[in-house]
């Protein structure tokens, strides 16, 4: 047992009897929400799950925990590819140039940092010619009819405004009013709160229409049922609710690295398999590839947005044989799988940081 404990300890880069982590402590999960152990339980070799092509050379020795830069605010811009331009904030003309620009100008990162993606998402609800939807989290909201001539007016409205706060997800389970969204979107740091995703997934199921997964686990073009959530702005912009109630992000940025572009495919089957077996749909799980997350040698680089956005948990060296746990435990459970874990979403565990140290 003390061998194991000093080995889990190792493997997050500390001893156990130092018991203090290497990154601040709003990247440390309460310890009631931290699994331990080999999630994995397979025999090795596995001959259940596609395993990646043997001539990919991985880092296994970097601890994982800390290996990701802080970030306050995700952007996820849709469209609709798998492989983008080496570096997209370089690559002119497109909107994550655009806003890459105005950002590295115009934003104090001490309101946390904005990470900009490009996804695979395809864009379904703008209606511009050439505009792009725009997912924010963790604001959790859509942004319709984004074009690369527009981020400026994006990056005022939305980006350059104060990252709204959470109360802890657990303490969700105590709200009752459904005021989340339409009042919780303001420009002052208001609460969203959501209480409809109470505590990790499990409560989160829609009632509406069930949407077939998709082949490659995109979502269709279908979801509409959020008109009345629109809210007029300037410039055609329209804000959406972000339909999924969680998202399983993989970096599948082949320009910059192979190992991302190879195994993220391998990987958004797997964990397609696993959704398709357990009749979860799109509205309640999307899987997306993105654009460079950091830290290649480290593939697969998963991401989870877990309590509608709020949580964004960020896993490396995630194999075929992770994909049900993740699922389980963390898309369902809200729990982080700590062998995998390479750190979060600022305030992703809310805001009470007491019993954070015990990790
Ligand atoms: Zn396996």
């Amino acid at each position: 047992m003390a061998s194991l404990l000093r080995k889990l300890g190792n493997a997050v880069g500390y001893t156990v009897e130092e018991q203090e982590p290497p990154v601040d402590i709003d990247q440390i999960p309460p310890s009631d929400c931290i699994v331990n152990g080999d999630c994995a339980s397979c025999p090795a070799p596995c001959d259940d799950h596609k395993q990646f092509p043997s001539y990919l050379q991985f880092d296994t020795e970097t601890p994982l925990l800390g290996s990701m830069k802080p970030y306050g605010r995700q952007v996820m811009i849709s469209t609709g590819q798998v492989d983008w331009a080496e570096k997209i904030e370089n690559d002119e003309g497109t909107l994550a140039a655009n806003l890459s620009s105005i950002i590295k100008k115009q934003y104090d990162e001490k309101q946390g940092r904005i990470f900009i993606t490009n996804t695979s998402r395809l864009t379904q609800q703008s209606t511009l010619n050439g505009a792009q939807d725009v997912i924010i989290l963790p604001d959790n909201i859509l942004v319709t009819n984004v074009t690369p001539d527009r981020a400026k007016a994006f990056f005022d409205k939305f980006l350059n405004v104060p990252i709204p706060s959470f109360s802890a997800p657990d303490e969700q389970q105590q709200q009752q009013t459904n005021n989340g969204y339409t009042n919780g979107y303001s420009t002052n740091g208001g609460v969203i709160s959501s209480p409809t995703t109470t505590n990790g997934y499990t409560n989160g199921h829609v009632n509406g229409h069930r949407h077939h997964r998709h082949s490659n686990g995109h979502a269709k073009g279908q979801s509409n049922g959020h008109t009345n959530e629109y809210a007029s702005t300037p410039d055609d912009m329209q804000i959406i609710k972000n339909t999924h109630k969680a998202m399983i992000l993989i970096c599948s940025h082949k320009k910059r690295d192979k190992r991302c572009g190879i195994t993220a495919p391998i990987l958004g089957a797997e964990f397609d398999n696993v959704l398709r077996e357990k009749d979860m749909t799109e509205d309640e799980v999307a899987i997306y590839m993105v654009s460079h997350v950091g830290g290649h040698k480290f593939a697969g680089n998963v991401i989870c947005y877990i309590h509608e956005g709020q949580t964004g948990i960020w896993y490396g060296r995630v194999n075929t044989c992770h994909c049900r746990a993740i699922i389980e435990e963390t898309i369902m459970e809200g729990k982080v799988i700590k062998d995998l874990y390479r750190g979060a979403m600022s305030h992703s565990f809310g805001e009470i940081k007491s019993d954070r140290l015990r990790w």
